[in-house]
């Protein structure tokens, strides 16, 4: 990572973000030899350390981690890497083709050059660019529900992406909002720590973890389920605003199932609606978000069990999910105090943050408009946002693919600038 910005200077292709999408695009530049720099504001794939619990594995397993010209090749291709194993792996592929990253340069501006092409603006100085990739990821700012502003100051209030352990909260019970991937697998992290964990529940689905002998996600990979483009889901591009389905790669993986975490002690409450000081309000939901993601994760099996019947493959039976728990009654109110919770963990998620991308090429809410990455401004691109063009858009499994099609569309922008096709 010796590379360097030089104030004024020029590049063919500027790639913002130096995590796995930022790389993966650097890859394909390298193939087709065209000039670029990856700007990263602090170091390659930081966010898998900084931004990721102790306990944290995958739970996309390790097959799907297929940058491109950098298959996973480790031993335990079934498996699910751990936080650590993930950012040395991401580093060792920067190493691997001598990616040209610039660590420690914030682009704080990018906008149109008056003679074409862009300007970046960085906290080290200006350089133009041909052609720029913005490949910052799709999880800026943590949000947090107004009533974490009105909670008393005597309760730690944590984001998901700065918890790290059971041990440096406070003693004491901790309430985790939000269901998600995050808020379950960090539900399921303190309570297989000792400690006394509320959940407060959202509408976020869960998926078994195997079925029928296999990883769901390698039956779903078969099904071709992960090719199918944003635009052909049920809902179309507000398929990008969905909450993932929840489950674990933690100790070789598994499911997530809250109701037996409820049956060992674990308080689940509906979605949170409210609250100040130390008193909280939730809706009566709890046992409606319970069965949302149970027949989820049914319909899930129901398309598998079809699948293999349609192809004729010998795969053991196996049992459908029965409810092991269910709530005598849903708890709408909670004091903080009383229930002993000295913490609070939101795991609401994030928000994007473009607003130093100075283009046109924005909606109302803030989101890039773009078909596959390609945006309507000539030169400009989005890579690694979730459902950019499919699931695996924002994850390890379609970067390779998303990458090849952007660095197809650059270099014949980069060789035909006039022609170059610009999306309708
Ligand atoms: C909790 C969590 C768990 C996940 N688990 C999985 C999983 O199991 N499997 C899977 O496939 N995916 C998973 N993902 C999704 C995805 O793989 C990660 O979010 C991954 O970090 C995305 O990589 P990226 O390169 O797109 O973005 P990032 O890793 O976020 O990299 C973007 C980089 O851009 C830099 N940057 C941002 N703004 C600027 C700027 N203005 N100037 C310079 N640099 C800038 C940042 O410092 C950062 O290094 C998970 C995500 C989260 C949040």
């Amino acid at each position: 990572m010796s590379a360097r910005i030089t104030d004024g200077s020029h590049v063919e292709v500027a790639v913002v973000g130096g995590g796995q999408a930022g790389l993966s695009m650097s890859w394909q530049l390298t193939q087709r030899g065209i000039g670029h720099l990856v700007l990263e504001r602090d170091t390659v794939a930081h966010d898998w350390a900084d931004r990721r619990w102790d306990n944290f594995t995958l739970v996309t397993p390790n097959w799907q981690c297929a940058l491109p010209g950098y298959p996973y090749d480790g031993a335990d291709p079934d498996g699910f890497m751990k936080r650590d194993e993930v950012l040395a792996w991401i580093r060792r592929y920067a190493e691997s083709f001598g990616a040209p990253v610039v660590e420690g340069v914030l682009v704080t501006r990018v906008r149109e050059g008056a003679a074409g092409g862009f300007e970046v603006v960085t906290d080290q100085g200006t350089i133009t660019a041909d052609q720029v990739v913005v490949a910052t990821g799709g999880y800026h700012r943590p949000v947090l529900p107004a009533a974490a502003g009105r909670i008393s100051g005597s309760i730690v209030q944590v984001h998901s992406a700065d918890y790290r352990s059971a041990d440096v909260l406070p003693q004491g019970g901790v309430l985790v909002v939000g269901s998600g991937q995050s808020g379950a697998q960090i539900a399921e992290d303190l309570f297989l720590a000792g400690r006394e964990v509320h959940l407060a529940l959202g509408s976020a689905p869960r998926c078994a973890r195997f079925y029928r002998g296999r990883d769901c996600i390698a039956w779903l990979d078969d099904m071709g389920v992960y090719d199918i483009p944003v635009q052909a889901q049920v809902g179309g591009l507000t398929k990008r605003e969905s909450t993932n389905h929840y489950m674990t790669g933690r100790d070789g993986g598994r499911d997530i199932d809250l109701r037996s975490f409820a049956l060992g002690g674990m308080r689940l409450y509906g979605r949170l609606i409210g609250g100040g000081g130390t008193s909280l309000a939730f809706s009566p939901t709890a046992e409606a978000s319970l069965d949302h993601a149970d027949s989820v994760m049914e319909s899930i099996k129901t398309d598998i069990d079809r699948y293999i019947d349609r192809a004729g493959i010998d795969a053991p039976r196996e049992d459908r999910y029965v409810p092991v728990w269910r709530p005598d009654e849903e708890v709408t109110s909670l004091d903080l105090d009383e229930a002993g919770i000295t913490s609070i963990i939101w795991s609401a998620g994030f928000r994007s943050d473009y607003s130093w991308v100075q283009v046109g090429v924005f909606d109302g809410a803030g989101h890039p408009t773009h078909q596959r990455g390609v945006t309507a401004a000539p030169g400009l691109y989005f890579l690694g946002l979730p459902w950019l063009h499919t699931w695996g858009s924002g994850r390890f499994a379609a970067i390779a693919r998303d990458s090849e099609h952007l660095s197809s569309a650059i270099g014949d922008r980069a060789r035909h600038p006039a022609e170059a096709a610009v999306p309708g």
